[in-house]
């Protein structure tokens, strides 16, 4: 199986393609999180990409291709993959397209997570993750069961995304909309597109996800 998640920062793309990681064992390929451990090791791609991470721009597509193109072909990869956050441009979207000939095999879907923008930003600014496992958290949605206290590993330090303030989050929507917007009827033309609806409830989400895989 090997699937796009697309949306706007907040949409819900990591939580959904770690369930399915979770259940199906499609490996979940989030660049956002490889530039993030990339920034923290402290290597050449880290230091390329922090300061345009930290405005909420994109990171060139030259490099962001180079990450992907070798990362699918890995032995985790081989039940699948799902692609979150990747890709970003027209421009990635042809060099993945390249990638998978190369590789004689194709995308078999591609899944927009419809949403409000307008209730994205509050989604974001109010999410956080375990620091131990990095389970993900909210503010207002999902607490902690016992305050300060991990519910999956007991661990009681938490980080919160450099990036996830409001001002960057602005910026990070507008990259979406002139950059990212682009790619549903680029793959919409291909016959791959299809929608669930973003802002459902986290199970019905997934539901909706399975329905199009033909897993429900
Ligand atoms: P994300 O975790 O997907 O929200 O990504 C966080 C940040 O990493 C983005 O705001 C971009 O600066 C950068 N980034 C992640 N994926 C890409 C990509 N495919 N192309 C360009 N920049 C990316």
């Amino acid at each position: 199986m090997k699937l796009i998640l697309l949306g706007p920062p907040g949409a819900g793309k990591g939580t959904q393609a770690q369930r399915l990681q979770d259940e199906f064992g499609y490996r979940q390929l989030s660049t956002g999180d490889m530039l993030r451990a990339a920034v923290a090791s402290g290597s050449e791609l880290g230091k390329q990409a922090r300061a345009i991470m930290e405005r909420g721009e994109l990171v060139p597509d030259a490099l962001m291709i180079g990450l992907i193109d070798g990362r699918i072909g890995e032995p985790d990869c081989a039940a699948g993959f799902i692609l979150d956050g990747f890709p970003r441009t027209v421009a990635q979207a042809e060099a993945l397209d390249r990638m998978l000939a190369q590789r004689r095999t194709a995308l078999d879907h591609v899944i927009e997570m419809e949403v409000d923008e307008a209730a994205l930003v509050a989604r974001i600014v109010g999410r956080f993750t375990c620091a131990k496992c990095g389970t993900g958290y909210h503010d207002t949605f999902k607490r902690p069961t016992k305050e300060g206290v991990c519910d999956v590993c007991g661990a009681t330090e938490f980080t919160r995304r450099k990036d996830d303030n409001e001002e960057t989050v602005r910026t990070r929507m507008a990259a979406y909309r002139s950059q990212t917007a682009p790619l549903l009827p680029y793959y919409a033309g291909r016959k791959l597109l299809r929608k669930v609806d973003g802002m459902a409830g986290m199970d019905e989400v997934y539901r909706q996800l399975k329905a199009v895989l033909g897993r429900a």
